[in-house]
């Protein structure tokens, strides 16, 4: 196995380039690095065929992947390579996208939140990924690079299946970039945690939308680890847009989150009673969003 470090995105990008194939990008570490036993296993078997040896390109020393800045036209562009603790705690965030920052608080441990990188979170492509629900709703797009030029692709577009994304070998996830905050525009994230001592996602809802006289003018949400992978919830968005958020609506609003989860890994039970859980998520998400989106005001009359 050999290990790279590279400087530069440039440097970064031809080390992935020379070793197509057999070059992994090593982000925080905390899912690669627990899982290196087995990639060794299976490297070492195609190794064995190919003669490669399993490069780790180290993307942590590349100081364009740890910035965040905020670009002339408000938009947050985020480093693939800034920890879930930095973005979580970034004062632009908190105050332009506070349900984002909030899946971040809660996107695991404190240990783990503060080696995790956004990049990493995206690119291990797991259904519970709260930080990738809470981009999803919010219509981020992830920068991607490699030698051959750039491509931005929207957040909802890159999780394939699990573990897998739309990425190239020699491709690089280089940021993040969130839309400009428009006017009377709100996000929240709600979630529920596993009792197990490793508290990951159980279920969790991001929803972002727009209040334009009194009714919902746009509406986005997003579910974790109710299906095999992150995904938005289009229907269920549908239902909110031209309301208020009143019983009728929000029965129906319920009904089309709870069609939306999907039994995968889990038994059709748990599959049942997290639908139950996402469809209250929701909910209480919805609100928090609503409540946030023209600072406070009750819900069915604004
Ligand atoms: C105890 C524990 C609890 C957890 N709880 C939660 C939770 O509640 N919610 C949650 O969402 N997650 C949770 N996680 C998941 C954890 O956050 C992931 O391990 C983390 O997201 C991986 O990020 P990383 O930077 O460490 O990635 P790495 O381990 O470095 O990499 C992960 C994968 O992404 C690829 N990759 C990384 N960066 C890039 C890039 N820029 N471009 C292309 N490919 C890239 C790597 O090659 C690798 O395949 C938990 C994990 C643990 C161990």
């Amino acid at each position: 196995m050999e290990y790279l470090a590279p400087t530069s995105i440039v440097e970064a990008l031809s080390s992935l380039h020379q070793h197509r194939g057999s070059a992994r990008v090593l982000a925080g570490g905390t899912d690669m690095l627990a899982g290196l036993n087995d990639i060794s296993t299976v490297h070492s078997n195609a190794e064995k065929q190919s003669g490669a040896t399993l490069v780790l390109v180290d993307i942590k020393r590349v100081p364009e992947l740890r910035s965040i800045t905020v670009r002339a036209d408000g938009a947050l562009v985020l480093g693939a390579a800034v920890t879930c603790q930095e973005a979580a705690t970034h004062p632009a965030i908190q105050k332009c996208w506070p349900g984002f920052a909030e899946a971040l608080a809660a996107s695991g441990p404190a240990q783990i939140r503060s080696r995790s990188t956004l990049g990493g979170k995206l690119c291990q492509a797991a259904g519970a990924a709260d930080v990738a629900a809470a981009l999803m709703a919010i219509d981020a797009c992830c920068r991607v690079v490699s030698v051959s030029g750039e491509r931005l692709i929207p957040v909802s577009e890159l999780i394939l299946s699990p573990g897998r994304t739309c990425l190239r070998a020699d491709e690089l996830l280089s940021s993040i970039e969130l839309p400009a905050p428009r006017a009377a525009m709100a996000d929240a994230y709600a979630k529920v945690s596993s009792r197990s001592s490793l508290g990951k996602t159980y279920a969790g809802v991001a929803v972002a939308l727009t209040v334009k006289e009194g009714r919902i003018d746009s509406c986005r949400v997003a579910l974790a680890a109710v299906s095999l992978v992150p995904a938005l919830a289009e229907r269920a968005a549908s239902m909110l847009i031209g309301n208020r958020l009143e019983p009728d609506v929000l029965a129906r609003f319920r009904r089309q989150i709870a069609g939306a989860c999907r039994a995968g890994v889990d038994s059709q039970q748990t599959a049942d009673h997290k639908a139950h859980v996402a469809s209250e998520l929701a909910i209480s998400a919805a609100r928090v969003a609503w409540q946030r989106s023209a600072g406070g005001g009750s819900e069915g009359s604004r």
